[in-house]
């Protein structure tokens, strides 16, 4: 068993199987009132195997992060074919803990209302998208240090005009780790 995580009684996931709103490569999601509660088990295939309880730490960590750092002053996001710019916020995990009934990691952050960027049609240009998310990937990666930020339409909101918020950082958490010089002993940086 990990260490990372505490152990708390949260309500199982096997209690919202009604309120199933969808899954990714490595994670199911339900809604829960007014949070959504994230269970990490893969998803068929072995490569979506769940990611380790380390690399869920770590992703825990840094979305957080990015929570706090942008929750009063939003990174501000130019679309450069567009003309438009808009504040990018983050959603934050509230916990993160193996679920003592099914034994898998269980995640609860706040419930973000509306349809994902992708599915909005007519206000965004998926391909203009694409480029801004992926310049805004390498830019987070930078800043925290680490390498498998991928931010997808999928998995933005945008619940207010001009605001948009990041509900997942990584596609697949799986590819989520700390630059390698990060992992060196503190002598030798
Ligand atoms: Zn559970």
């Amino acid at each position: 068993m990990s260490k990372e995580f505490e152990f708390v009684g949260g309500e199982c996931h096997r209690a919202l199987l009604d309120h199933f709103v969808g899954d990714g490569y490595d994670s199911r999601v339900y809604k829960n009132g007014d949070m959504v509660k994230r269970v990490y088990v893969g998803s068929g295939p072995k490569e979506f195997s769940p990611p380790g309880a380390r690399t869920l730490s770590l992703y825990w960590e840094i979305t957080n992060k990015a929570h706090e750092m942008f929750k009063d002053k939003p990174l501000v996001v130019n679309f450069p074919f567009s003309n438009e710019q808009y504040d990018l916020k983050f959603n934050p995990f509230i916990r993160m803990y193996r679920c003592l009934d099914c034994g898998y990691i269980e995640a609860d952050s706040p419930y973000i209302p509306g349809h994902n960027l992708s599915v909005i049609s007519g206000r965004f240009d998926q391909r203009e998208l694409r480029v801004v998310l992926k310049n805004l990937s390498h830019e987070l990666e930078d800043r925290f240090e680490v390498r498998g930020i991928n931010l997808e339409s999928v998995n933005l909101k945008s619940p207010e005009h001009r605001l948009l918020i990041v509900t997942d950082m990584c596609s697949s958490v799986a590819e989520l780790k700390r630059n390698w010089w990060q992992l060196l002993p503190s002598t030798l940086k």
